[in-house]
């Protein structure tokens, strides 16, 4: 989610001892998992499990024997044995969810071939734990919808901000009726993404100005998305957190969203910048809008604002905002006013309070256990419920409809900034059933 944290908290991990860690539930029964992709996400993912004794790791996949390589060495640090590699080409995932000793299947590998490799480990009867994005195209959203509803597996979509702490809390306060009727959600992707890095294996903080095959993990694929589209590119981080505060897919939908685009000026500055304005790169040109602005209408009457804001300069924030008939949350500053409830009225007060009182109980119980995980805890969580998912067979908290609703935004609002941010209508994935679905996520002892 925020590279960088991402960057110093899974280098800094990589070379702390490792610590014992509390027994989780359900860890005497063991399952087998699978990695496609162990690239940067893929080996805190890959990290995070191997903490664990109730799973086991068979074999893994990539492409790159570099990203082998360094999963083996997270092999070799917790004392297990190296997995078998499947790395014979792009196509290899093929042969590797046929694994009969595989029960679920982690996928963190460009955006492009998340869905190809879920609905291949899907098909395979394997469930499928899809990093964000989890589909580009609205078809991709389609086919991961109709795979599970033809095999019955099931597809999570890796959506860890929902874990987050102070976001569980407002979910927590949302479901209280503390706000009280739902009206509007605020998120976005604002982090300041321009520094492509370069391919030495160790610039990951360089000022680099390349990408695709000069560049280094996401900058050899994702730069290229900004070239080539005009869009939300990014928008589950925030918009899933807020689709659980609205009961999306579970008593309410997106009905549809218009989009609207800034000019592309960022990455092409910071390439002449950094680079010089003879650099080839200097002559890019970026199709991606500097911010993207996209505004989603509920079924029941509530509005989304997303924000995609990777190319300028900028501290990192999501910037939350939760708001109902009687309050509203905002996570830039972090406060609160309640009517009737806070203290003054009309004034903000801190909502560092509120945070411990309703701290979700899934964060009560698990707060030891989730320290060593990436992005302030909320990796272990949501590892955690897939584990889970896999192990009870059981439908994950966060599912097929989910990815396929919260990943169709980045098509749509391609579509709509296109037709000159004329209004897009969004796809019910559910086809009806987000009239009787009941919400679950937070809600089980689990997940
Ligand atoms: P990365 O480039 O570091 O890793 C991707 C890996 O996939 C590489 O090792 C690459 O060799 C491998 N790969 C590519 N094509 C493959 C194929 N056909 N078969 C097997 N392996 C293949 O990128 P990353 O930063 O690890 O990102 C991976 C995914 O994780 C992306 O979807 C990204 O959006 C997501 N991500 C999520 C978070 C979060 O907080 N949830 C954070 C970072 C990245």
């Amino acid at each position: 989610m925020n590279r960088r944290n991402f960057l110093s908290t899974s280098l800094a991990t990589s070379s702390i001892p490792f610590i014992v860690k509390k027994k989780n539930l359900s860890e005497d029964k063991k399952i087998r998992l699978g990695f496609i992709g162990v690239g940067l996400r893929g080996r805190t993912h890959l990290q995070q499990a191997l903490y664990r004794s109730d799973v086991e790791i068979p074999a893994i996949c990539d492409i790159d024997p570099n990203s082998i390589a360094e999963a083996n060495k997270i092999f070799q640090k917790f004392g297990k044995k190296e997995p078998i590699a499947y790395m014979k080409g792009e196509r290899d995932f093929e042969n590797y969810v046929k694994r009969e000793d595989l029960d679920g299947i982690i996928i963190s590998t460009p955006w492009e071939w998340h869905v190809p490799m879920a609905v291949a480990a899907m098909k395979a009867g394997k469930y499928a734990g899809v990093e964000v994005s989890a589909t580009v195209t609205l078809q991709e959203s389609w086919d991961l919808v109709d795979t599970y509803e033809k095999t019955g597996s099931h597809c999570m979509i890796l959506e860890n901000v929902c874990y987050r702490r102070d976001i569980m809390s407002v979910l927590n306060m949302v479901r209280k009726n503390m706000f009280g009727e739902m009206l509007y959600g605020h998120c976005g992707y604002q982090h300041d993404l321009r520094f492509v890095k370069l391919n030495d294996g160790k610039s990951a903080y360089g000022k680099g100005v390349e990408f695709g095959e000069k560049g280094f993990s996401e900058a050899r694929w994702r730069t290229q998305h900004s070239v080539d589209r005009n869009g939300d590119l990014y928008p589950t981080h925030g918009l899933g957190p807020v689709a659980h505060w609205m009961d999306i897919n579970r008593g309410n939908k997106f009905d549809f969203l218009t989009s609207i685009a800034t000019k592309s000026r960022g990455m092409h500055n910071y390439i002449v910048e950094n680079g010089g304005k003879d650099h080839p790169n200097a002559k890019v040109n970026f199709k991606c809008g500097d911010i993207v602005t996209t505004t989603i209408q509920c079924a029941n009457g509530e509005n989304i604002v997303i924000i995609h804001d990777t190319n300028s300069p900028r501290p990192y924030s999501l910037g939350f905002r939760a708001q109902g008939t009687k309050g509203i949350w905002m996570n830039d500053g972090n406060q609160i006013y309640l009517e009737g409830v806070s203290k003054k009225h009309d004034a903000w007060e801190p909502f560092a309070d509120y945070q411990k009182q309703y701290d979700h109980p899934l964060w009560k119980r698990f707060e030891q256990d989730a320290v060593n995980a990436g992005h302030g805890g909320m990796d272990f969580f949501v590892l955690r419920a897939f584990i889970e998912s896999v192990k009870n067979k059981v439908a994950p908290p966060i599912d097929v409809y989910d990815a396929a609703a919260w990943s169709a935004i980045s098509p749509l609002s391609e579509l709509s900034i296109a037709r000159g941010s004329s209004p897009v209508e969004i796809p019910d994935f559910t086809r009806g059933k987000w009239k009787t679905n009941k919400p679950i996520f937070g809600l089980n002892d689990n997940y």
